[in-house]
């Protein structure tokens, strides 16, 4: 976590009623906008985030509404989960684990009556990246009065995302990833037309309900108790993101997609060198890298050799993926030295764990280190990355 951040929250000792909330928390407010990249309002929930692709769920809908849910993974499967519950018809358009969905797939799947189409930027369970811009024009070419959901929890702020220009409806980001502070917050840039859809849909909603919450924020208030602390954490994050770009926050939010895109394509250059498979090659994210190990290895080894040895957190597999991959972030805080040092610690790993013939120790480190260079050529120095970051002994884990 963020240390600026984890300085923000023990110092939030303020009640949510008083002024001094109210102006943080219509700040925090601005600064999300401009995080995100619209002009749309966006309201911050205290939730993980799944409440608040639950809300984009209960607040869009009607029982027995079509939807369309476009799912490659884990947290696309979620959106079936919810759309279910609130009593929607999903109709799902599927890619296998590591791809990602067909245009034309989608495009035969939508119909007349889609009110919504509900999809990740980013799947994390896999490391995979959807078209969002493709599926939005798609949208828009079609004529299709459906609106578009997305899930950009893992995807804002380390893939490129123009919600206005592209015409996504609803943007959804969460605390836990690239912002770099705890789980516990979830917020949702809202378009005209979605707000406008809320007017008419059936569904309940009570704690979720985002009309009262934007209502009630352009006073600089939430309905109910918001997490203080971690509002204050958010704004200090935000604060930091701006000054890695001289203040310019929506700088800030390119330099930090940046920085994942380049610890993300380092990752995949070190992969073959460790005898190891990418589980997403034709369409990497740069949120985070599934990397299959060798063959009849569990990936649960690698996890735990990794944490015993160097006290470095990559992740397992989701569901019936255990075993079967692990999970490196390059989300918010971790930088290029941190990959390079995950790559090293996976080289050590190999030597002494893996049966991998024809490996040399260096070789994984060497192709990273090749890819950072040209990187950090190709972009001006001053923004090949974030400013050096204290050396971050336990980055943050991803997923789930
Ligand atoms: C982490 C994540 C979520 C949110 O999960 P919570 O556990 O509810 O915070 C949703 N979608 C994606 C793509 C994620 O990576």
């Amino acid at each position: 976590m963020l240390p600026a951040a984890q300085f923000a929250m023990a110092a939030a000792d303020l009640h949510h009623r008083t002024p001094e909330f109210r102006a943080l928390y219509q700040r925090v407010l601005g600064q999300l906008r401009t995080f995100v990249g619209s002009q749309n309002d966006v309201v911050l929930l205290t939730s993980s985030g799944t409440g608040a692709m639950e809300a984009a769920v209960a607040n869009l809908t009607s029982p027995g509404d079509r939807v369309l849910v476009l799912t490659a993974g884990k947290f696309g499967e979620r959106w079936t989960g919810l759309a279910m519950a609130f009593g929607c018809q999903p109709d799902v358009v599927s890619a296998p684990y590591g791809q990602t969905l067909s245009l034309e797939t989608v495009r035969a799947a939508l119909r007349s009556d889609t009110r919504v189409v509900l999809m990740q930027a980013t799947e994390t369970s896999t490391g995979v990246r959807h078209d969002v811009q493709a599926v939005a024009e798609l949208l828009r070419s079609t004529g299709s009065d459906a609106l578009l959901v997305v899930d950009a929890i893992t995807g804002l702020g380390t893939t490129h995302l123009d919600m206005d220009a592209w015409g996504v409806d609803v943007l959804i980001g969460g605390s836990q990833k690239a912002v770099m502070i705890p789980p516990g917050l979830a917020y949702l840039a809202v378009s005209e037309r979605a707000w406008k859809r809320m007017e008419t849909t059936k569904n309940p909603r009570y704690y979720f309900d985002l009309r009262k919450e934007r209502k009630v924020a352009s006073k600089g208030e939430s309905a109910y108790t918001p997490g203080v602390a971690l509002i204050a954490a958010l704004g200090a994050a935000l604060d930091y993101i701006a000054a890695q770009a001289d203040g310019d926050l929506a700088k800030g939010r390119a330099l930090l997609v940046e920085n994942a895109e380049t610890c993300a394509a380092m990752m995949r250059a070190a992969v073959p060198a460790l005898g190891m498979r990418l589980f997403a090659p034709d369409v990497p994210a740069s949120a985070v890298t599934a990397v299959m190990p060798p063959e009849g290895v569990d990936s649960g080894v690698i996890v735990k050799e990794l944490k015993s040895r160097f006290g470095t957190i990559v992740a397992n597999g989701q569901g019936e993926m255990k075993g079967h991959l692990f999970r490196v972030a390059h989300l918010g805080f971790f930088d290029p030295l941190d990959t390079l040092a995950v790559i090293g610690a996976l080289e050590q790993v190999t030597a002494s764990s893996l049966p991998v013939s024809k490996f040399e120790l260096g070789d994984a480190l060497a192709a990273a280190q090749r890819v950072f260079a040209d990187r950090s050529r190709i972009v001006d120095k001053s923004v090949s990355a974030p400013s050096p970051t204290p050396a971050s002994t336990e980055p943050v884990a991803v997923g789930r």
